[in-house]
């Protein structure tokens, strides 16, 4: 039976980008599987240079002075690694959630971080606003998304420092002036691929600036210099979110998938609203298009509504522990069908109570 994948990240991925990976990986080149071959080749060569193209053309920053990187070790990786190459007084974050958060926490090894807002108080259920952004700050942080907490930054401020933004659970999935941005990190495995690789976009000239010394791995100008390939790159994820980026570019790019994802989160947030049995998380004016937080207003409905959910073949809605509930990560690959069954799961829990 298909499986309604709702899962937060890794998550649901195009079925054709699918099939391709796995052709590719029992043959990608005269016999020789994607796996087997040298980073080195020109035909993996070619995929990388593809997928940097690719999101720089999606994000419309082509020919406006950055750079797109494959690297690895996760967005986690660049909380610390945004510090390394552009704290060198103080920096600015937005606290919107637990992984803005930790971007915090690892930044602070470097210097007190100056927290520019938070709704920590509230347990991250909505987006601070009326923030100032200091303009003697070396750079200002925020989160597009807070995939834990189903929020998400409906505007961003006109911010005059460099803005870097994690953007790893909403990337390409909704128009935006990308060109505000001066750095944005992604990990590859909610929107965009497997996990494995993170996509960091870089305007060039924010870099070199700091005066302590950065480890070559950790350094971006290291990897810039040397295309994405200062060492061996995590191949097969690279080759994947080439493959996703294709996949979005034919459907008509961001801009076609983001009239999608609004329909789909206009379907699951009406029936949240209007079905008795359900209440949502975060606060109306800051709900995600991406992951929808929602619990059951009746504890004892959650065995019946749970074995529904299940018996309709619809995975991954648990909420993250620290809010409970339900989670409905709808991201671009997750059809309108998909949240169609979830609904209809809903409304027949309320025609059953
Ligand atoms: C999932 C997630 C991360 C963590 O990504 P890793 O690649 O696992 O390090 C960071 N930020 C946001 C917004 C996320 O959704």
């Amino acid at each position: 039976m298909k499986k309604h994948n709702f899962s937060a990240g890794p998550c649901v991925l195009p079925k054709s980008v699918m099939e391709q990976a796995a052709a590719a990986v029992l043959n990608f080149d005269d016999g020789l599987s994607l796996l087997e071959i040298s980073h080195r080749s020109k035909p993996f060569v070619d995929v990388m240079e593809n997928a940097r193209s690719l999101a720089l053309e999606l994000l419309g920053l082509e020919g406006k002075g950055y750079k797109a990187l494959f690297l690895q070790g996760g967005a986690s990786t660049q909380f610390l690694m945004v510090a390394l190459n552009l704290l060198e007084k103080r920096a600015g974050y937005l606290n919107t959630g637990t992984w803005a958060d930790k971007a915090i926490k690892e930044a602070k090894i470097y210097d007190d971080i100056y927290e520019i807002g938070s709704s920590k108080s509230a347990n991250y259920n909505y987006i601070p606003k009326g923030y100032d952004i200091p303009e003697d700050y070396d750079y200002f942080h925020c989160t597009s998304n807070n995939t834990i907490f189903g929020t998400q930054m409906k505007s961003f401020p006109n911010s005059p420092i460099p803005m870097v933004c994690d953007m790893s659970s909403d990337i390409f999935s909704r128009q935006l002036d990308f060109s505000k941005f001066d750095l944005i990190y992604a990990g590859a495995q909610k929107n965009m691929g497997p996990a494995g690789t993170t996509l960091v976009v870089i305007k060039e000239d924010i870099l070199g600036k700091v005066s302590r010394k950065i480890p070559s791995m950790m350094n971006y100008k290291e990897h810039i210099s040397k295309g994405s390939m200062f060492n061996t790159p995590p191949v097969f994820a690279v080759y994947v979110s080439m493959l996703t980026l294709e996949w979005l570019k034919n459907l008509g790019g961001i801009k076609a998938i983001e009239e999608e994802n609004e329909k789909k989160a206009r379907l699951i947030y009406s029936e949240i609203d209007l079905n008795p049995l359900f209440k949502g998380y975060s606060v109306k004016e800051d709900r995600s298009i991406m992951n929808a937080t929602f619990t059951l207003e009746n504890e004892n409905l959650k065995e019946t509504f749970e074995s529904m959910v299940k018996e309709a073949g619809i995975n991954g809605i648990n909420g993250h522990r620290s809010v409970g509930g339900y989670r409905a990560s709808m991201y671009n690959a997750l059809s309108l069908d998909s949240v169609k069954a979830l609904v209809e799961v809903m409304s027949e829990l309320e025609s059953k109570a």
